[in-house]
């Protein structure tokens, strides 16, 4: 070793150990390292580097002038200090194979006493090739020939340090890891033993070993979460549910009299749904389908299930326009198919005394469905029998809501649905408690939305279009952006243009919507958009979650650099919804690499699924949904979008091996269950 150490290593260390029973850390350090998510000694040998410096190990011949490099040599001439007052030189010769390389290092002079002639030694450092001189970085340790570990670190704490606690540790444990996945698992996808991917990541001579040990890591880490998931889940299920025995002929019936023929993946969805409903575990379903893709329907057969099995159900959606369009839709859906239900709205808007008349027939069991937005979940609403709460465009209500509903003695199957397409990484992790259902077809007969994308200066071409297309009978929305936080900024920003296109659109009438306008007049303005009294809609972004006009065809945004690539696939998924050819217009003038990307994915793509995970790429994972509620965990190793196909694996694994047979009292897997026992606790946390 060419850095000596004179700490007495005698006290054995184990992995639960704090940090603090290594020598060289004192309460300031811990908590500089607790700051770091470290607390344990096996937090510190999980906190890998997150990339290695190259030492690469060359010849002076193949070395450029000024680039950094590793030579390793032999000591030719002794190490000379030379001072100046505080600094100093330290000049030594080394040779390099057969050249021979004067090397410098400043203000370091006791670096001239581990040096001696004849000595074989690494040193890291920029090389000066007119000279052959190389002023050196440092002397690099035998153990870190060739890759120099690079560590994540706060002000509080120097990689350095970290490095020297890592080996400090690992001196102790070394070869003393137990294997947390199993055997089985990793002879199959080749993975290293824990000592080895310990080994190879905090100390590897080449990136061979490097990546080697970071793919094994990263398998770990994200089999481990997994298997937590999983874990959770199974919990979860046999949390007593209810096996509603639902009228299968009521329910045929319905489907018979819908005045379309579900799509095939609709149908795919409301057998998985209803399975579940009969099935004595409790349902935490999340469907997925793209804008227009007609959740709805499918919610309504579920929800219909219930009610002939004699319970209730509930349908909470974000906005009030959104909750009267269920409610309108529902009734007429079950209307028109000859079905006498009892759906009732309860939102905040209502009279009390309403209020208080829906609330005694909920509790009553004389409502068959409600239909609402957050009120839904206040205190004081009681059910006499919910069977199924349906969560539509799931992602806009936080976790508390979703854990809310399931709180206070009702434990309804959930049905949470999002027009906001998740992409599969974040299914599969921060969903990843719930089954996932996707509708992954339209309806037949859509026409595909012709997107594009036109210059501020081409504002005339979107107004003829718009033009050309409300001759033909059609309906246009108008969205503005929301400037800046001051929603009065917003709503003069979208009164100008509102006013703009009164006098641009003399015999049409256009309607002006945006958040400030009370709820009664929201509702005159939906429903006269609806009717096609209003030919063109202009408003903030209130109108972009789920209303449905089908004969709308026109969806104009303006500065639609503005919104994000989840928002103007909504807004965009607000026409195509009939027979009508539509059109989306991106009038933007993006000045951002990411602005500019964000428009052309949506010039190139319609498919949601796809649009979502290239924003997953281009935004990183933490901030699709909102970094809190995405519940998006943060992994240390494993990319949850790079390594998706690793990820997948690690899922199907973990959810094998959950499901064998006494698995966890095999002692092949002792060091994983009370690795996963000891976890659990911190992870409940994440949701
Ligand atoms: P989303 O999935 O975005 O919530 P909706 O449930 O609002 O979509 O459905 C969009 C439109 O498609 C509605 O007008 C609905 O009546 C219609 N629709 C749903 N399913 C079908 C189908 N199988 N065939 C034809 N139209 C359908
Ligand atoms: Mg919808």
């Amino acid at each position: 070793m060419l850095i000596e150490r004179g700490e007495d290593w005698s006290m054995a260390i184990a992995l639960s150990d704090k940090v603090s029973v290594l020598s060289g850390v004192g309460p300031k350090r811990e908590e500089a390292l607790q700051g770091l998510g470290i607390f344990t000694i096996d937090d510190l040998l999980s906190y890998y580097p997150y990339r290695y410096d190259d030492l690469g190990e060359r010849l002076p011949s193949e070395t450029l002038d000024g680039e950094k490099v590793t030579f390793k040599g032999v000591i030719s001439t002794p190490a000379v200090v030379r001072r100046f007052g505080k600094r100093s030189q330290t000049v030594l010769g080394l040779l390099v194979d057969r050249e021979n390389v004067r090397v410098t290092f400043f203000n370091q002079p006791w670096i001239a006493k581990n040096l001696e002639v004849g000595q074989e030694v690494a040193i890291y450092g920029t090389y000066n090739a007119a000279k052959a001189a190389l002023t050196a970085i440092k002397l690099v340790p035998a153990s870190i020939d060739g890759l120099a570990p690079i560590y994540p670190v706060s002000k509080a704490i120097k990689a350095k340090t970290i490095a020297e606690l890592v080996e400090q540790a690992w001196g102790q444990l070394r070869g003393q890891l137990p294997n947390l996945v199993p055997d089985e698992l990793r002879e199959k996808y080749r993975l290293l033993d824990k000592n080895q991917q310990v080994e190879y990541s905090h100390f590897p001579t080449d990136k061979v070993e490097s990546k080697a040990g970071r793919r094994s890591a990263a398998f770990e880490e994200f089999f481990l979460f997994q298997m937590r998931l999983q874990l959770v889940k199974q919990a979860d299920q046999s949390f007593l549910g209810e096996a509603l025995q639902y009228d299968k002929a009521r329910v045929a019936d319905f489907v018979k009299a819908l005045p379309f023929e579900l799509t095939s993946a609709q149908k795919r969805v409301v057998d998985e749904i209803l399975a579940d409903q009969a099935a004595p575990q409790h349902m935490n379903r999340l469907l997925q389908g793209d804008v227009g893709s007609g959740k709805t329907v499918v919610a309504a057969i579920a929800m219909y299930a219930a009610v002939t099995a004699g319970a209730q159900g509930a349908i909470m959606a974000p906005t009030e326009i959104l909750a009267q369009q269920h409610a309108k839709g529902l009734a007429k859906l079950f209307d028109s198919a000859g079905i006498h239900l009892r759906v009732e709205l309860l939102t905040s808007g209502l009279k009390a005394a309403q209020r208080r008349q829906i609330l005694e027939d909920l509790e009553a069991g004389d409502i068959d469905i409600v239909v609402g937005t957050h009120a839904l979940v206040q205190d004081g609403v009681y059910f006499h029998h919910l069977g199924l709460a349906v969560i539509d465009e799931q992602h806009r209500f936080g976790v508390k809501q979703r854990a809310k509903l399931r709180e206070g003695g009702v434990n309804p199957d959930i049905l949470a649905m999002t027009a906001t397409p998740i992409p599969r990484t974040l299914a599969i992790t921060a969903y990843g408690e719930m089954e996932v259902s996707v509708i992954d077809e339209l309806p037949a007969g859509r026409k595909p939305i012709i997107t594009r994308q036109l210059s501020n200066r081409q504002y005339d071409q979107a107004m003829a279009l718009l033009k050309s297309e409300l001759a033909k009978g059609a309906q246009a929305y108008v969205v503005t952006p929301l400037i800046e936080e001051s929603e009065s900024l917003d709503v003069q920003n979208v009164t100008a243009v509102y006013q703009e296109l009164q006098e641009a659109l003399p015999n049409y009438t256009v309607g002006l919507l945006h958040g400030r306008l009370p709820k009664e007049d929201k509702d005159i303005l939906m429903a006269g958009f609806s009717d096609n009294q209003i030919q063109v809609l202009v408003s903030t972004t209130v109108v972009e979650v789920g209303v449905d006009v089908p004969n709308a065809s026109v969806m104009l945004i303006l500065d639609a650099d503005r919104f994000g690539l989840a928002q103007l696939h909504q807004l965009r998924g607000r026409v195509g919804r009939g027979d009508r050819q539509s059109y989306t217009i991106l009038l933007a003038d993006p000045k951002t690499d990411y602005g500019k990307e964000r428009l052309a994915a949506l010039v190139e793509t319609t498919d949601g699924f796809e649009l979502a995970q290239r924003d997953l790429e281009l935004r990183g994972p933490g901030d699709i949904l909102g970094t809190k509620q995405s519940g998006m965990p943060d992994f240390k190793v494993g990319d949850p979008v790079k390594d998706l196909t690793m990820l997948t694996i690690a899922q199907e694994e973990a959810l094998k091996l959950v499901r064998s047979e006494h698995w966890d009292e095999k002692p092949e897997n002792a060091a994983l269950v009370a690795h996963l026992s000891e976890t659990m606790a911190a992870f409940r946390h994440f949701d």
